[in-house]
């Protein structure tokens, strides 16, 4: 693992969360600061058609693991990336040199999603997937602990520490791997 990350020059971020956790809001700003790449997942699949078709029921594309690895595997592996998405567990293990789980207060959370037009079975399955810290427990099986950071992403100051904090460890990455 070590040697695999030792050959990148920048680091890749994974920064996961609940949907309306603030992931692209937090990925946009910490691309401006580090000039790091912002891969937002949900965008590239319906872009690149990397999804085998809708899923009338969760209202979302039925995302095809595969194709999208093969999408991202050289730019992974040059390093410099900061993936976006509210799923963790198909990535290689060896991409991420660090994994953001962004958590916010349900009530928080759910007058967004509200705000968001989230049908009533759609914003009761995502506050759920917050209450039971389903993409920190998924983060946690999938990497190695020391590598996986929760982080709370409730207000505007949370984003500022949040980025402000990842921003200070992109810079240093290089002399601690
Ligand atoms: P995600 O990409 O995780 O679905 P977004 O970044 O699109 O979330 O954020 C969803 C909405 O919530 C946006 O309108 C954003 O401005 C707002 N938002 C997200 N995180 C925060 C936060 N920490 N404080 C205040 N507003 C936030
Ligand atoms: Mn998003």
């Amino acid at each position: 693992m070590v040697e695999e990350s030792g050959r990148r020059k920048r680091p890749n971020i994974l920064v996961t969360g609940t949907p309306g956790t603030g992931k692209t809001t937090t990925c946009t700003a910490l691309a401006e600061a580090t000039q790091l790449r912002h891969i937002n997942v949900g965008d590239l699949v319906r872009d690149k058609n990397l999804h085998d078709g809708w899923d009338d029921e969760l209202d979302c594309f039925v995302l095809n693991e595969d194709l999208v690895c093969d999408e991202l595997e050289d730019q992974m592996e040059e390093g410099g990336n900061i993936v976006d998405y509210h799923g963790c567990d198909f990535f290689p293990e060896r991409w991420f040199d660090c994994v953001v789980v962004l958590q916010t207060d349900n009530t928080v959370l759910y007058d967004r999603l509200s705000r968001r037009g989230y049908n009533e079975s759609k914003l009761s399955n995502n506050i759920e997937c917050e209450i039971f810290q389903v993409l920190l427990e998924e983060a946690k099986e999938s990497y190695p602990e020391d590598r996986v950071i929760a982080m709370k992403s409730d207000t505007i100051e949370d984003i500022n520490r949040n980025v402000s904090t990842l921003t200070d460890w992109v810079r240093n990455w290089h002399l601690t791997s």
